[in-house]
């Protein structure tokens, strides 16, 4: 669904989560009271091509996590390699679905339904990934019935959000994230929010090699974690992690992991190479 300019510039001004000064929020960050333990997580999309590269390249990622490795790891991977890339990954690794559909049962040829994804284990599944809001015309209705639906089948959701190059060069990052998170968690009670983790991605960095600097990620994550908190309270504000996605490399994680708000990445392109993602989960705090 597009929105019109007008409304979203309307719902930023209806909301206090954007007058608090970066500084005030900066400061009830509370990354020190609220441990959030890194999370880097990998989105295969389409890839690889077949069972045989996909238990090699889990078995390369696996390798890389070790007792030393600063955070826990997820992957999303094609519905067909879930269950071998569970057995490769054992308990290092937490494998996740990239999508899935809220329907529970019937006639929706393709689909697959949370119950499916929860009873092979599955613990994770991606909501809103904006190939899926573009390609696939997925809406922030059906995207927020799939979260729904997620948590009511004892799975976690990872929620993405971002906004398009044309409404970061309107300054308009901070209201689309706003206006996402409210559509996306519509009906998601505070107790469920511990099943909720944000993956922020602005459009203009997913795939095309224009990582965004340290500085414009934090600044739209602790406007991000403002809306939280104004939507469900201060606890749930500091605690949920929120993730940073779009052309993270071996190069950029650092510097992006060491601002206060972000609590971790979703990688794709460089998360299908074993040596760079390794580098990515071992990431210099
Ligand atoms: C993604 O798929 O969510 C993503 C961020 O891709 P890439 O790292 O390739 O930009």
């Amino acid at each position: 669904m597009k929105l019109s300019l007008l409304s979203v510039l309307a719902l930023a001004s209806s909301t206090s989560a954007f007058v608090a000064s970066p500084q005030s929020s900066r400061v009830s960050t509370s990354t020190q009271l609220y441990e959030r333990k890194p999370f880097i997580t990998g989105n295969w999309k389409l890839n690889p091509n077949t069972k045989g590269e996909a238990i090699a390249l889990a078995e390369d990622i696996a390798s890389s996590v070790t007792s030393d490795s600063p955070g826990d790891v997820a992957l999303f991977v094609p519905y067909p390699f879930i269950e071998t890339v569970q057995n490769i990954c054992g308990d290092k690794i937490t494998v996740g679905a990239e999508m899935c559909t809220p329907e529970m049962k019937g006639a929706f040829t393709g689909g697959i339904s949370p119950a499916m994804l929860a009873s092979i284990g599955c613990k994770w599944v991606l909501a809103g990934h904006s190939e899926r809001r573009t390609i696939n015309k997925e809406t922030d209705e059906y995207i927020n019935a799939q979260c729904l639906k997620v948590i009511e089948n004892d799975m976690s959701v990872m929620l993405c959000i971002g906004e398009t190059l044309g409404e970061y060069e309107q300054n308009l990052a901070g209201p689309i994230c706003e206006l996402q998170l409210k559509k996306g968690l519509a009906g998601v009670s505070k107790e469920d929010m511990s099943s909720v983790a944000i993956a922020y991605e602005p459009v203009w960095a997913i795939g095309t090699g224009k990582v965004a600097t340290p500085e414009i990620a934090q600044d739209v994550h602790e406007q991000i974690r403002a809306t939280l908190k104004n939507m469900y309270g201060e606890d749930i504000g500091d605690s949920t992690k929120i993730l940073y996605g779009g052309s993270v490399s071996p190069d950029s994680v650092d510097g992006l992991m060491a601002k206060p708000d972000i609590d971790g990445t979703l990688v794709g392109g460089a998360s299908l190479s074993g040596e760079s993602f390794g580098r990515i989960i071992n990431f210099q705090a």
